[in-house]
């Protein structure tokens, strides 16, 4: 079983200059294929095929994490037919993304029993378990992929409870990529934790827990690995220009959001919160992203996981009437980025259960 306890120095006693930068996505919910429209350039396909179509500097293809709700494979999804949805997931493995778990229903869970977790667990990998049968609509086909293959489990609406942790413990998954990280002071984005197994609990969820009790402390949970959600860095006025964007960028989040600090610029590191609450432009979003890569790099190297959605990437986002940009520019945003990221030579773009590989067996550049 792993023990890495959480530490701000890279595994191995390694040189932080010389190990590799590397930058993950996670998308949630996947309800949209791209495969409705003629051209399939949106949703599922669209996030796919731009993150292996570019390559890293070894010259393998960069890939990234899918974390379904399996609800959207049913007759209860939010995309007809179905079985285009089924499609665009099995294309994302055959792809050579990975498939982790995001629950069935996509129920906020807070307080939910183990028992209450295990289900929506078990319902989410036994269906996608099913056989992939091209164009089945029916419950009777999923996307065919092996439950031992399916590592890993994120909670939807950020909402978890201990329960969910002991859950992801009885079901054998390799690592949460639930639990926030990087809010603490101090931790400013050149030195968050890299990633860590949940031995002696997460700092990140027991600060949080310290300014939101409602928010429960999850314990220890021995071997399980956590691949936090690091918050993002909005960058200060003296490099908003550097960044392509106007000064004042930190202000007009303090102005949409109390909560947010002008002083550190953190926000919680999911597109959702950056389109909607922030009510960023792709620009805005775009300096958000390199600033926060680049002080990695300059730092200590931690990962930069990035949470997403798939469906924020397609037409008729309409459950969002707020966000503003339309799905192009929302779409411009994550491949300016991954092109920005990948002309620096330091920078691989993979998915988490490879970087736990790496943590496992670290190697320099
Ligand atoms: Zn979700």
């Amino acid at each position: 079983m792993d023990k890495f306890l959480p530490s701000q120095k890279p595994p191995g006693n390694l040189n932080a200059k010389k190990i590799p930068q590397f930058v993950s996505f996670g998308f949630d919910d996947n309800e949209k294929s791209g495969f409705t429209q003629e051209k399939g350039t949106e949703g599922m396909k669209w996030a796919v095929d731009t993150f292996v179509s570019r390559k890293n500097p070894d010259g393998t293809n960069c890939s990234c994490a899918f974390y379904f709700n399996t609800k959207y494979i049913t007759k209860d999804g939010a995309e007809e037919p179905p079985h285009l949805v089924k499609k665009s997931w099995k294309h994302a493995m055959d792809s050579g993304c990975e498939i982790g778990c995001h629950t069935h229903s996509h129920f906020n869970g807070s307080k939910f029993t183990v028992d209450e977790w295990l289900f929506e667990m078990n319902k989410c990998m036994d269906i996608l378990a099913k056989p992939y049968i091209d164009g089945d609509d029916s419950e009777h086909s999923g996307i065919g992929i092996a439950k031992d293959k399916i590592k890993s489990f994120r909670t939807p609406f950020v909402a978890y409870n201990a329960n969910m942790l002991k859950a992801a413990e009885k079901m054998g998954f390799v690592y949460d990529c639930s639990l926030e990280e990087g809010f603490q002071d101090g931790q400013d984005g050149t030195n968050f934790y890299f990633p860590y197994t949940l031995d002696e609990g997460s700092p990140g969820n027991k600060y949080i827990h310290s300014q939101n009790p409602e928010k429960e402390e999850v314990g220890r949970h021995a071997g399980i690995w956590e691949i936090p959600a690091y918050v993002f860095i909005v960058p200060p006025d003296e490099l908003c220009e550097k960044y392509g964007v106007k000064k004042g960028l930190r202000k007009k989040c303090a102005s949409l959001n109390d909560f947010f600090n002008e002083r550190d610029g953190k926000i919680t590191g999911f597109d959702y919160n950056t389109f909607v609450p922030f009510q960023m432009t792709a620009d805005e979003f775009i300096a958000t992203l390199k600033h926060t890569l680049d002080l990695r790099i300059n730092g200590n190297r931690a990962p930069f996981f990035v949470g997403g959605h798939t469906g924020i990437y397609a037409q008729g986002y309409e459950s969002e009437p707020e966000i503003l940009i339309s799905e192009h520019e929302r779409r411009r945003v994550i491949e300016e980025f991954l092109d920005y990221a990948l002309g620096k030579p330091e920078v691989f773009i993979a998915a988490p259960i490879k970087i736990i590989d790496w943590m496992r067996n670290p190697k320099e550049l």
